[in-house]
């Protein structure tokens, strides 16, 4: 399998990576077979997290492969944010994992500039990191996390991380663009390595496959992490991956024009309906795409769409503070005004008139109802 560098770790990482959290639900005989199929294949990533089954996945993994510790790279994550916790989770995670080191240690889910902080403080997890990097237990230390990219710029801006792990897929760089535009282009400028997982947004891509892990690795990231918990996915994400070539930019017009999941709902920012009215619907429509990813478009969409809809759209844990921005506009949609002259600028035949009235009852508290 190819590989790509990990940015200044200098650690040469296989295209793509074996995710362990969905090795929790997955029997060890069939862990066994996975990882050592994928290890097999010319993979050498192996990731997991303590807080994945308390420990489960870090168990079967150290079950499965840690006879042949040498043909891959290892990292796991610490959620604890104080020195004795951390210190304890690195502990446990090598000894569950039946190793004398990881290769990187994430801080597990950084998701507010507070928690991004506090992890450096005296006394917190940074304080048990350069302690066992000292002792050999780690080599490099990474930060993950999901969603509005705000902590993730913050932290690698101000802190000494080697590596990144965050989500990218074609549908939610239309919610939170800064990810691609701001984010990875800075951690490149940094030399920080980049890893990227949820190219198929935990399951709500499950139609496109090919086209979301293509998608991703089209960006300049060293390395797709994928949850793998069948011989039938593993084969599949195999085949993708071994016939790999790079999107052209006409590929990836057609697919933000033609995805079945972008439809016509899917605000992809091009900014052609703003400026044209006193408000910009691609401001209002990126308020959304903080609130609910954009999932909720105010129809009944098929059972499966419907679960999957159900469970991710609030993942992020960000109604609020999408609530809290579109409070703070001094120009908000306006109900009882037709904006349907709009319409005709969306190149993505978004109804805008109906899509901003629909915004604005999720997100005003004038009682307005859609
Ligand atoms: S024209 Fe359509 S895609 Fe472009 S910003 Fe407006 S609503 Fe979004």
């Amino acid at each position: 399998m190819q590989t790509r560098i990990l940015g200044k770790t200098g650690l040469q990482t296989s295209l793509i990576g074996f995710g362990g959290f969905h090795l929790i639900e997955t029997a060890q005989k069939e862990v066994h077979f996975l990882l050592n199929t994928y290890l097999d294949q010319g993979g050498n990533y192996i990731e997991t997290a303590a807080d994945y089954g308390a420990g489960l996945s870090e168990k079967k993994i150290g079950h499965a492969v840690s006879s042949r510790r040498q043909d891959f790279i290892l990292a796991s994550k610490c959620g604890r944010r104080t020195a004795a916790e951390a210190e304890q989770s690195i502990h446990q995670s090598l000894k569950n994992l039946k190793t004398d080191h990881l290769d990187i240690l994430f801080m597990h889910a950084v998701q507010s500039v507070v928690d991004a902080d506090k992890i450096m403080a005296p006394g917190c997890a940074y304080e048990a990191v350069l302690k066992a990097q000292k002792e050999g237990k780690v080599k490099f230390l990474g930060i993950s996390g999901h969603g509005q990219p705000d902590a993730l710029i913050h932290a690698i801006r101000k802190h000494p991380y080697d590596v990144l792990l965050t989500g990218f897929n074609y549908f939610d760089r239309f919610n939170f663009p800064e990810t691609e535009e701001i984010l990875l282009k800075e951690c490149l400028d940094r030399e920080i390595g980049v890893l990227g997982m949820k190219a198929l947004m935990d399951g709500y891509l499950y139609r496109s496959p090919e086209q979301g892990i293509r998608y991703t690795l089209s960006l300049p990231i060293s390395t797709l992490v994928l949850g793998i918990n069948t011989r039938e996915y593993l084969q599949k994400d195999l085949d993708i991956v071994n016939s790999f070539t790079p999107m052209s930019d006409d590929e990836k017009e057609g697919l933000y024009l033609n995805a079945m999941e972008l439809r016509t709902y899917v605000c992809r920012q091009c900014g052609k309906c703003d400026q044209i009215v006193d408000l910009n619907p691609s401001e209002i429509f990126l308020l959304e795409g903080e609130y609910d990813r954009q999932m909720d478009d105010g129809t009944v969409p098929n059972p499966a769409q419907y679960a999957l809809a159900g469970k991710l759209k609030f993942w992020f844990m960000q109604k609020e503070s999408a609530i809290q921005k579109y409070r703070n506009r001094t120009i908000k949609v306006d109900p009882e005004k037709d904006y349907t002259s709009l319409n005709n600028q969306c190149p993505y035949k978004i109804d805008i008139d109906r899509k901003l009235k629909l915004v604005h009852s999720k997100l005003s508290e004038d009682g307005y109802i859609f």
